[in-house]
């Protein structure tokens, strides 16, 4: 029996800045990830780099991503936390998440759909057959408000709500003063 398997994508690494030593285990889950988040959306041609940083400070300078955060997108470069932290992260997953953002970028979703394929991604390597159903005007208003510029708390709240919308589980409720206490 013969089987035919697609050949690789090319993988033209990106320019890389930063912290040399750690180079080729990046790019090497670099050419993973971008091979198992092909379904999820063509590669855009314009050039792209990889700043991996040396320290936490300049990271957090560079994107102004909290301590939980371990990449961010600045135009087209992805800035990366030091290969000391890093590496003790999913680094996988990280990546397929990220690069799904590129992906993404020109097809004009709103801002928590594509963080919700993005989520999906960093686990799944096609996306599903049907995506759950689209929240209520307001619902996506507010996890928008919550991704582009919410506290740490509400941050945290748009992530839980959108990997429970897309495993179909119950909705967290957002946080705020109007939430009344939990009994008991
Ligand atoms: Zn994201």
């Amino acid at each position: 029996m013969i089987v035919l398997v697609a050949p690789a994508p090319p993988f033209t690494p990106p320019v890389f800045e930063g912290d040399l030593d750690a180079q080729v285990p990046i790019e090497e889950a670099l050419r993973a990830a971008l091979a198992a988040t092909r379904a999820h959306g063509a590669w855009p041609a314009a050039p792209w780099r990889v700043h991996l940083h040396t320290e936490a400070g300049s990271f957090a300078r560079a994107t102004g991503a909290p301590t939980g955060r371990s990449a961010q997108w600045v135009g087209d470069v992805l800035h990366l936390r030091p290969w000391e932290q890093l590496k003790r992260r999913d680094l996988g997953a990280v990546l397929r998440h990220e690069l799904t953002h590129r992906r993404l970028a020109g097809l004009d979703l709103g801002r928590w759909e594509e963080e919700a394929r993005c989520l999906w991604a960093e686990s799944h390597r096609r996306p599903p057959q049907a995506w759950p159903p689209a929240p209520t005007f307001a619902q996506q208003a507010r996890l928008n408000r919550a991704l582009a510029g919410g506290t740490t708390r509400e941050q945290a709240w748009a992530y839980r709500w959108l990997r429970a919308w897309l495993r179909r589980e119950p909705l967290p409720a957002p946080p705020g003063p109007a939430q009344p206490p939990r009994p008991g």
